[in-house]
Formats: structure tokens, C-alpha cells, sequence
């Protein structure tokens, strides 16, 4: 089998798809490995680094597996050719048009957001590898922004209280934003829509906001509240806000526009200097004020609406999702070293958007 890493186009995409050290386990099971020329550039990995472990620097798109960070262009996907297995963040609730176009062209393409969120398939789990990173780097981008100290300082000079951190949405990304608040030396309080997240919010040293609405939904997700108990999160949300001097947001309803937690009233209600950082941008956002890709400063609060934090960390980032694209191909080859898509299997047949096999 051929696989092949391509270089990223998506402006500010720092990852790619398969770090050196994955190139070396994958060319130990007898895999060969093509590198597009510079795909590891802006990760600070060299085509040099790449042959190192084994890889040969070439038409890595002509490869019968092509992996990718992010979805393929317009063009990019008539580079590919029938039959080629594709695999990769394809954006496939939201990127509909390019999936009929992968579809048209014969492309296998497996969606790595498609991935049941199983516990055989946790290896796998990209969407939680890369979360882990935007929680991460979301917290270290609200302290940056914020006019006071993150920890409780004691100091000849007076002393400091610690900032207060509220994370909304405490999935993968909310829970690793808790526990780096955390660490920053905040008081954290977290909420979710999910009862069963409370205690994995107490796990990380942070308080539980209960406001007595549930909504659970299918496969671990949350499911969309109805307009009531929304104008009612919303009041309730609006009263809490206004204690924090940090609001990070990361809800999220699959294939939905993001619900709105945080309403202008209750940027208004908090103290000046705050911030407000929303990872659900690109979904619409979880705040009324959210500019996507904006800082912007309302009522004396910065509102920050990064988009694709995992790619500015793109060492760990790759690392980490490399490990998933490895495990996920791992169960695709049979015992000989030949790709066998097995449909019947869940993995499979959940992270197929497109090609044939899939029903
Ligand atoms: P996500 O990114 O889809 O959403 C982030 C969080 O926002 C979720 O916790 C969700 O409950 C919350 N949310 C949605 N609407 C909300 C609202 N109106 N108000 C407040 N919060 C709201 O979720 P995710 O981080 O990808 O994880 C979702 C689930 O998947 C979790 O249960 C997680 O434990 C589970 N999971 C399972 C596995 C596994 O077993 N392999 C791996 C990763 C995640």
C-alpha cells in the first residue's frame, strides 16, 4: 500500500497529516510512504527529516491513500485519482458540495469527525486530539488578553485575586480549557447541558454551574434545546456571567449552528477587561457578539473568536493527530499489509462519507 502526505493550502494550516515518527511505524508494517515535497514545513519538519525514516519525497497525491488535516480544494480533489482511499477532517455536514465532487470522482473518502465516538475507537478520535489542543490554547489566549493576573498573587505590592474562569460546554476542548485555567492558578467553575459531565467538570478542580436544564442527545452529543428552555438557559446564563472575568465557550450541537450562550446583556454585565473566548465560531458562535476570526472589544470586554487553534500548536497537534490517522489505517490493512474496508465494522462504516461499499 502507498500512502501519501500532502501539503496543506488552507491558509494558517501549520499541521500535517503524518509526523516522522508515525512515517517510521507505518514504513516498519512494510507501508511505503510518499511526502509531498514541503508538507511539513510550516510544522518546522523537513523534507529531509521526512526521507530520514524512510519516506520518499514525491507525488504523494498519485499515492492509493492520501492523508490530509483539512478538506481537499476544488482542484485539489481532481488531483485524486478513482479509487483513491481519502482520509481526513472533510467537513462532511457542512462541505456537502466537495463530498458529491469526491463521490463523482470515485474517491473512498473517510471523514476522521465521522468516527463513532466508541471506546475501540478512542485511538482514533481526532476531533477529541485536536480539541484537547484548542482547549489548551484558548485559556492561554484569554490570559494573554485580560487586564489581570490569572492566579491569587501575594505580593509586597498588595495582593491579587485570582481571576474567575467560566467554561460553557465542557466536552473534550471545555474540560482540557478547566483544567489549563486551572493550572493558571484561576477558579474555574464549568458548565454543560450533559448532567453526566459534572463530575469530570469536579475532576478537574473546577465548580459545577447547574442551572437545571438537561439536554441529552444521541451518541454522547447534546441535542439542540427547544426556543423555551433557550430564552431560559439564556436568562439564566446572563445572571451567572456577570461573575466571571472569563468566559470561554465551547458548545456544540453536531450538524447544527452553535447555540448562543452568552448574549450581548450578558456581555454587558461583566467587569470591564473581560474576555470572552469562543471556540464555536466558526459554527455561528456561542456568543451574540462574536465576530468569527475577530478580537473585537464590546462594553470594555474582548471578544475573541480564534479559528483552528490546533493549528498554531502544530508539533503536538500533528503528533497527536498522526496517532490517529495511524491507528484508524492500522485497522483498515489486513494481516498481509492489503487495505480491506470491512462495512460491516462501525468504525468503517461511520467514518465512510463517500465511495463504494457504503450503502
Ligand atoms: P462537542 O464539541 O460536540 O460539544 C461540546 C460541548 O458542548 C458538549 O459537552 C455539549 O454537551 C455541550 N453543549 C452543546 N449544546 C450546549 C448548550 N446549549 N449549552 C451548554 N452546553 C452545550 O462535544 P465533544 O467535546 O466532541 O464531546 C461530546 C461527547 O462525546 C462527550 O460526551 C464526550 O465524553 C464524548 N466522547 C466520547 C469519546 C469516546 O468514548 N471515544 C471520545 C470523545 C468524546
Amino acid at each position: 500500500v502507498t500512502v501519501g502526505v500532502v501539503k496543506e493550502s488552507l491558509p494558517g494550516e501549520r499541521r500535517v497529516a503524518l509526523v516522522p515518527k508515525a512515517v517510521e511505524r507505518l514504513v516498519a508494517r512494510g507501508l511505503k510512504v510518499i511526502v509531498e515535497s514541503g508538507a511539513g514545513d510550516a510544522a518546522l519538519i523537513t523534507d529531509s527529516d521526512f526521507e530520514s525514516v524512510g519516506a520518499t519525497i514525491g507525488e504523494a497525491w498519485a499515492a492509493q491513500v492520501v492523508l490530509k488535516v483539512g478538506p481537499p480544494t476544488a482542484v485539489e480533489a481532481t488531483r485524486l485519482a478513482p479509487g483513491t482511499l481519502l482520509i481526513g477532517f472533510l467537513a462532511p455536514l457542512s462541505n456537502v458540495e466537495r463530498i458529491k465532487e469526491l463521490a463523482e470522482g470515485g474517491v473512498t473518502a473517510f471523514a476522521v469527525e465521522s468516527i463513532p465516538r466508541i471506546t475501540r475507537a478512542q485511538a482514533m478520535d481526532a476531533l477529541s486530539s485536536q480539541s484537547s489542543v484548542a482547549g489548551y490554547r484558548a485559556v492561554l489566549l484569554a490570559a494573554e488578553r485580560l487586564t489581570r493576573f490569572f492566579p491569587m498573587l501575594t505580593t509586597a505590592a498588595g495582593t491579587v485575586a485570582p481571576a474567575k474562569v467560566l467554561v460553557l460546554g465542557a466536552g473534550v476542548a471545555g474540560l482540557q480549557a478547566l483544567a489549563t485555567a486551572r493550572r493558571l492558578g484561576a477558579q474555574t467553575t464549568g458548565y454543560d447541558v450533559r448532567p453526566e459531565v459534572a463530575e469530570q467538570v469536579r475532576s478537574v478542580g473546577a465548580q459545577w454551574l447547574d442551572l437545571g436544564i438537561e439536554a441529552v442527545g444521541e451518541g454522547g452529543y447534546a441535542r439542540e434545546l427547544t426556543a423555551e428552555e433557550r430564552a431560559e438557559q439564556q436568562r439564566r446564563l446572563t445572571e451567572a456571567i456577570t461573575r466571571f472575568d472569563v468566559v470561554i465557550t465551547t458548545a456544540l450541537v453536531p450538524g447544527r449552528q452553535a447555540p448562543v450562550l452568552v448574549t450581548a446583556e450578558a456581555v454587558r454585565g461583566m467587569p470591564s477587561g473581560g474576555v470572552v473566548v469562543d471556540l464555536a465560531g466558526e459554527s455561528g458562535g456561542n456568543c451574540e457578539l462574536t465576530e468569527a476570526g475577530q478580537d473585537v472589544v464590546r462594553h470594555g470586554v474582548t471578544i475573541s473568536s480564534p479559528l483552528n487553534l490546533p493549528a498554531g500548536m502544530p508539533a503536538h497537534a500533528s503528533e497527536l493527530y498522526s496517532r490517529n490517522l495511524t491507528e484508524l489505517l492500522g485497522s483498515l490493512l489486513n494481516d498481509e499489509g492489503a487495505l480491506a474496508l470491512d462495512f460491516s465494522d462501525e468504525v468503517v462504516a461511520g467514518a465512510c462519507v463517500t465511495g463504494e461499499g457504503r450503502d
